[in-house]
């Protein structure tokens, strides 16, 4: 493979996303570069790989493709791509040493925060809970001892919104690092990194890729310090890599995330606006209504747009919430997030008991659909909910 020419350019985040950093194959110089499928490579005769690829659980030239692309968008100094986002967050927790101290948000995405609850400790690890949108709260925690904070914003499933560059202070004031999950505020809304976050990581499988049919995770540092490296042995050692295809497809998916996001994002306003009206809903919960206890700081924080994601608390409670997902046509009752296509989810079934999400809140992933489809359905879905 030539190397990256649109590199040393100066060419703006989304046209080298929209080309995959321009990455040209020298021999056929096709403008979509092929699929490096071989798990293993020749020696020269003097026994050594010249390519610096020798396996393929260790490393894989599309996966680095889709890496370089990452680490663009993060501003970050390298990127490891992961078999999941559950991986590329795991990665980094079992690489910190035993005994380690982390401070976790008490609102945030349910799988993670159930392993950090049930099987943190039992690799050493040692987890606090704490909101970190109270930053006096996450500052008496960290001075208390700690070497990893873990912060999701916005949050899953009430987008609640953290001041990244205030909580990187007050970790690094501790001595310790911050990991962000940027799942859902997504590489084109905000960039950790630069405001001082040390580690990102994302779901390659929301927004991304972008089509519901990749899982896939990622991280990018902002230097490649000791833990850094451990995680790389880790990857290689534990079979963590992404897949080439999953690579080349979360690369295509890449190609419009621009694009995906700034739709998703003027559809979730819009109907944010749309439903705060709205006689059957209680609550819109979305930092992008100047209502949003955190609109001043997503505001500054989220460049671009406020995310796709939001969520509606129903008048009626727990059955009228599950009435009226039972009614939607366009919308898709689905988990996961980030798609093309708009999905909802009654969340507190999902989550189950020890939750914080209230058992009347719908999850909405707004998709690319026409937002006036969109509110058409689930305000007559809201309607029949009613109804039954
Ligand atoms: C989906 C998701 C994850 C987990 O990622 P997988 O790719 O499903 O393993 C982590 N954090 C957030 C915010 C997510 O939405």
């Amino acid at each position: 493979m030539s190397d990256a020419p649109h590199q040393k350019k100066n060419f703006g985040e989304e046209s080298l996303a929209v080309q995959a950093m321009g990455v040209v194959d020298p021999q056929t110089h096709a403008v979509v570069p092929p699929i490096h499928i071989s798990t293993t490579f020749i020696r020269d005769a003097d026994n050594a790989y010249r390519s610096g690829f020798a396996y393929g659980r260790a490393d894989n030239a599309t996966v680095r493709e889709l890496e370089a692309v990452l680490k663009m968008l993060e501003h970050g100094a390298a990127s490891l791509a992961f078999g999941s986002g559950m991986s590329a967050a795991l990665a980094v927790f079992l690489s910190l040493p035993r005994g380690a101290r982390l401070l976790a948000p008490s609102v945030m995405y349910w799988a993670l925060r159930r392993w950090l609850m049930n099987e943190a400790t039992s690799h050493g690890l040692q987890v606090r809970f704490v909101n970190m949108e109270d930053l006096d709260a996450v500052r008496a925690a960290a001075q208390a001892g700690c070497d990893l904070i873990w912060v999701e914003t916005p949050s899953n499933p009430l987008w609640g919104v953290v001041d990244l560059a205030a909580v990187a202070e007050v970790a690094h004031e501790a001595g310790a690092r911050l990991a962000v999950d940027s799942t859902c505020a997504t590489p084109v809304l905000t960039q950790p990194l630069l405001l001082g976050a040390d580690i990102v990581m994302h779901s390659a499988s929301k927004y991304i890729n972008g089509h519901s049919d990749v899982v896939a995770g990622v991280l990018v540092t902002r230097t490649t310090d000791e833990l850094w490296e451990r995680i790389e042995k880790m990857r290689a050692s534990h079979g963590m890599l992404l897949g080439p295809f999953e690579a080349f497809l979360v690369m295509r998916g890449l190609r419009t995330m621009h694009l995906r996001v700034r739709a998703a994002c003027a559809n979730a306003l819009d109907l944010a606006h749309r439903f705060q009206s709205h006689p059957l809903v209680a609550d819109v919960l979305y930092p992008g209504l100047a209502t949003h206890p955190q609109h001043e700081i997503a505001s500054r924080q989220m460049k671009g747009g406020f995310g796709g994601m939001l969520s509606v608390r129903v008048r009626g409670g727990e059955a009228t919430a599950i009435a009226t997902a039972a009614g939607v046509r366009l919308w898709k009752r689905a988990t996961s997030l980030g798609g093309v296509e708009s999905l909802l989810e009654h969340r507190a079934s999902v989550e189950g008991a020890g939750s914080p999400c209230p058992d009347d809140l719908l999850r909405l992933s707004c998709g690319i659909e026409l937002a006036d489809d969109l509110y058409a359905d689930l305000d007559a879905a809201l309607r029949a909910g009613v109804a039954r």
